[in-house]
């Protein structure tokens, strides 16, 4: 096999990996241990922002700000390839707001408390302070809220299929899916190979691991600096007509969202739990987060719940990915650890690591998404 880059994981941050360095004439092979684009890159919520940006430290803002001026590009680019439409949208989010509590799952020392107006206005970010019922009229409470009309989504879940379908149609990439990535040859300092759980062997210049919340266990002791854990998410999704609802809603004291998508469906997400590689649904999680969807909005009811999931994110600390060489094995890449924003940061990562793999110039600093050594 001719190929350039093996990239082993085919999630959001796998995919679009691939997809920059196909746009570079490189032949690239993905290697996928089940389905391309069906672990936590599926089960997200496709807001493609922090819930609370200005709770999060520069790292996460500059690429958060980088792939939010990419994504109207990719989004494009996609959609020429492919004739799919992943629902690119600015639907605004209305955060009704207690700016006294951080989400439950935050590590104070690393993130930061701002005033969210003085860091919209420091950041450029447009924000308004409205009655939610001025936005929303459909919800039940009408409530001083915060009012960000610049925050976009997209529908994951077809971003996925269009990334797939433009690596396939390309003609320089190769998915071999249902192939797990097993061990290492390492000689060196340089990787020689990777073997699969169906014995195969195979070897390129250079290797990415895109493997989400399993990049850490994959990795083994070439990873063993790394603290991207798994952290598990449910979330609902309701179908009602469409129109009830069109912002994303945030009720920001209980870390819960709403997101509206244009046929009527409504997700509302979603739990933040350390449960391990396990990724059950489960019938406590679905019961909050019915009772919390309901509070919000009376039509979402038992009767109108479609479906249920749960995904593991690829956790770390600060939600602050690692995008970089390897320290010691010079042709060994990460891209993994985006957390609860890997669909937001994904066409920034990518350009990053697609630059640093290129010899190409950053468009920003690079040194927080080190490595650890
Ligand atoms: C409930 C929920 C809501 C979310 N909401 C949002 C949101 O609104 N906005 C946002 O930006 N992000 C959101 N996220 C986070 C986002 O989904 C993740 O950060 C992102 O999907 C991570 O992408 P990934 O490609 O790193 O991981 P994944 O999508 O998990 O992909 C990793 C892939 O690697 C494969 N793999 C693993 N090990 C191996 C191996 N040994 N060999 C071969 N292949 C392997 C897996 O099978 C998998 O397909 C949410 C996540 C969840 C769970």
């Amino acid at each position: 096999m001719n190929t350039d880059a093996i990239v082993i994981g085919g999630g959001i941050a796998g995919l679009a990996t691939a997809h920059r360095l196909l746009q570079s004439e490189m032949a690239v092979t993905i290697l996928e241990r089940g389905h391309c684009g069906r672990e936590a890159s599926w089960a997200g919520a496709g807001i493609l922002s922090p819930l609370l940006p200005w709770n999060y430290a520069e790292p996460v803002t500059r690429l958060t700000q980088l792939s939010n001026k990419l994504y109207p590009g990719f989004i494009e680019t996609l959609r020429q390839q492919t004739g799919i439409d992943p629902e690119y949208q600015a639907s605004g989010m209305l955060v009704l707001p207690d700016s006294s509590t951080l989400p439950p799952e935050h590590d104070e020392a690393r993130y930061q408390r701002n005033s969210a107006e003085a860091w919209c206005a420091r950041h450029a970010l447009a924000l308004q302070r409205v009655r939610s019922h001025e936005i929303a009229p459909a919800l039940a409470c009408n409530e001083e809220a915060l009012w960000l009309p610049e925050t976009s989504q997209v529908r994951n879940p077809r971003l996925l299929q269009a990334l797939i379908a433009s690596i396939t149609c390309s003609g320089s990439a190769t998915i071999i899916e249902n192939t797990e990535v097993t061990d290492w040859k390492v000689e060196r300092g340089r990787v020689r190979s990777i073997r699969t759980s169906g014995g195969d062997e195979y070897s390129a210049a250079c290797y990415i691991v895109t493997a989400g919340a399993w990049s850490r266990q994959l990795l083994r002791e070439y990873g063993s600096k790394l603290e991207i854990r798994p952290v598990r998410g449910q979330i609902l999704l309701f179908k009602l007509p469409p129109g009830m609802l069109s912002p994303i809603v945030l009720r920001e004291r209980e870390d819960f969202y709403l997101i509206p998508r244009r046929d009527g469906h409504i997700l509302a997400g979603s739990t933040v739990e350390e449960a391990g590689f396990n990724r059950e649904a489960t019938s406590e999680a679905r019961g909050g987060l019915l009772a919390k969807a309901h509070t919000l909005l009376a039509a979402l009811a038992e009767d109108t719940l479609a479906s249920h999931w749960a995904g593991l994110r690829p956790g770390s600390p600060g939600n602050i990915p690692v995008i970089d060489r390897h320290p010691d094995i010079g042709n060994l890449y990460l891209n993994s650890g985006h957390y609860r924003y890997g669909v937001t940061m994904a066409p920034g990562s990518a350009l990053i690591l697609g630059n640093m793999i290129l010899g190409q110039p950053q468009p920003l600093d690079v040194t927080p998404y080190r490595w650890p050594a």
